[in-house]
């Protein structure tokens, strides 16, 4: 067996009963769609939050999707970004017919460079979607004067972020509205594809549960603006509350495997994650730097080590948005990092010895390129 940059099983192992115990729960409540287990997770996942409303959705996707649909973003809009991101945060400008616009992000942190995105704004731009990538925040403070003096809307990409902190606020509870995504690898995970929007705005949520129920404010209620079936399914949210309760220790657990990391490779010339100040990390991936990547990988591949790399093609530089006329060297920073980073592997129940074993191919890699 390769090693994993990921694996749930060791977590199903530990959890197994509980994990079942939530399919039974759901299984035996006579109500199989948007039953109680949704809307209590919704109330503790906005209560996590400190927010007021939470809509849970079928996935991370649609969650930015369906935001930016409520808080009326569409076709002439532009939503400000950037490219070193999960392709998803893209698509879904794209699909609400809205234009994505890239900014360059830090060559320390990999996030947004905020100080860009002044020069960015038009009278076109509607939103400042960060993306809180790798499991830390973006700088907020500079985007919410920027927003307020403009009057544009914030959407916090939490997908990658679930827990973390910024200068002690939790990430979500910084903007308009918040996606967060719990496909099974992320912070908090499902057995399956989940999502869910969070908010302190009525208005918002009202149109997010209208936009993820065919476009009604009720069953078999009339269709005023149409809308989509987009759905948390009931299990899912049942299992997500059992491991929303156990979230902080996720992250410990996380920040455990990370600390180890950065002690065991510190002598090394790989270049290890940077926490910005204020910031607390959730480690959702572990990224590192080498310019000889590429040598690195395929050396690991002798010693049965798979790594991924978040992410090898940033957005703009995709077939699917050459429309949106990026030239190559129009993001110098997102492209050139692109090419130098990769993830270690990193979940909360990470065997001690597959650390080990990472580490030691790792440091005899390094030592012979
Ligand atoms: C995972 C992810 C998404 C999309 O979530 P899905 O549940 O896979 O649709 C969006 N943005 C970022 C930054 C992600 O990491």
């Amino acid at each position: 067996m390769p090693t994993l940059v990921w694996d749930y099983l060791p977590e199903y192992h530990d959890e197994h009963d509980d994990i079942l115990d939530a399919v039974e729960t759901v299984f035996s409540s006579g109500r199989l769609v948007l039953g109680k287990s949704v809307s209590s997770f919704e109330a503790e996942f906005a209560g996590y939050h400190g927010v007021a409303h939470c809509v849970g959705v079928d996935n991370g996707t649609n969650a930015i999707r369906l935001a930016l649909q409520a808080m009326g973003i569409g076709r002439g809009d532009e939503v400000i970004t950037v490219a070193n991101t999960a392709a998803p945060t893209v698509l879904a400008i794209d699909a609400v017919g809205a234009t994505p616009v890239f900014v360059d992000v830090d060559p320390s942190t990999y996030l947004m460079n905020v100080e860009q995105v002044a020069a960015a704004i038009t009278p076109r731009t509607r939103c400042l979607l960060p993306v809180h990538l790798y499991g830390q925040c973006v700088e907020m403070e500079p985007l919410r004067r920027l927003a307020d003096k403009h009057d544009v809307l914030i959407l916090e990409d939490c997908a990658q972020a679930h827990g973390a902190r910024h200068h002690g606020t939790v990430a979500g509870s910084m903007g308009t509205a918040a996606a967060f995504s719990f496909y099974p690898t992320k912070v908090l995970g499902a057995y399956g594809d989940g999502g869910a929007t969070i908010t302190g705005d009525a208005t918002i949520d009202a149109n997010l549960r209208r936009h993820r129920y065919y476009g009604m404010e009720q069953r078999y209620y009339v269709v005023e603006t149409p809308g989509h079936n987009c759905r948390l399914d009931e299990v899912q949210a049942e299992i997500l509350r059992r491991k929303l309760r156990r979230l902080d220790q996720y992250v410990k657990g996380r920040q455990a495997v990370a600390d180890r990391y950065a002690e065991a490779l510190s002598g090394t010339d790989l270049v290890l994650p940077t926490t910005a100040e204020g910031n607390t990390h959730v480690y959702y991936v572990y990224v590192v730097r080498h310019p000889r990547r590429d040598e690195i990988l395929d050396a690991l591949k002798a010693h049965d080590i798979q790594l991924n790399i978040s992410y090898p093609w940033p957005v703009h530089t995709m077939t699917g948005f050459a429309h949106l006329g990026y030239a190559e060297g129009s993001l110098p920073v997102t492209e050139s990092v692109a090419k130098e980073i990769f993830s270690l592997p990193m979940y909360p129940s990470l065997p001690r010895e597959t650390q080990d074993r990472v580490i030691e191919a790792l440091r005899s890699v390094l030592s012979t390129i």
